[in-house]
């Protein structure tokens, strides 16, 4: 499905749903395509609207699917974006974590930012005692 804007010759702008170009083009020709508001058929494209949907989505509305695409677009680039970030801003204390953390959390050891191994039972200790673990965020090309 393609929508087009149309205008008729007074002016008055509408749109309206085709299964292709070709389509538009021959109902067009043929001067099937009326003006709701003045029933002229003289009726020309005004600018292409952006939503063109795929045969297998024609179901979905059309504007909602470009709007959950660009949604988890972003979403993705920003959780890649987080775990650059940390990545880049953490040592990596191997699978010392747990122990670190701890130290750090008792002021034992001067307090700085780490990442590393842990087990979910040792993530779980560490939460009950109080120390604000963070799961590291998966990139998600790591998902494929
Ligand atoms: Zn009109």
């Amino acid at each position: 499905m393609i929508k087009y804007a149309l205008a008729c010759e007074k002016g008055h702008d509408f749109e309206s749903w085709f299964p292709d170009a070709a389509a538009y083009d021959l109902q067009a020709r043929r001067s099937l395509i009326v003006c709701p508001e003045c029933g002229s058929s003289k009726v020309a494209k005004a600018i292409m609207a952006p939503a063109i949907v795929g045969a297998a989505r024609a179901n979905a509305a059309p504007g909602e699917v470009a709007l959950l695409d660009r949604r988890r677009r972003a979403l993705r680039d920003a959780v890649t974006a987080l775990h650059r970030e940390i990545e880049a801003n953490t040592d990596d204390v191997g699978g010392k974590f747990a122990e670190i953390a701890r130290s750090m959390h008792a002021g034992d050891t001067p307090e700085r930012a780490i990442r590393g191994r842990a087990s979910g039972a040792e993530v779980e200790a560490l939460l009950e005692e109080g120390v604000d673990v963070l799961p590291m965020p998966v990139p998600p090309d790591e998902f494929n």
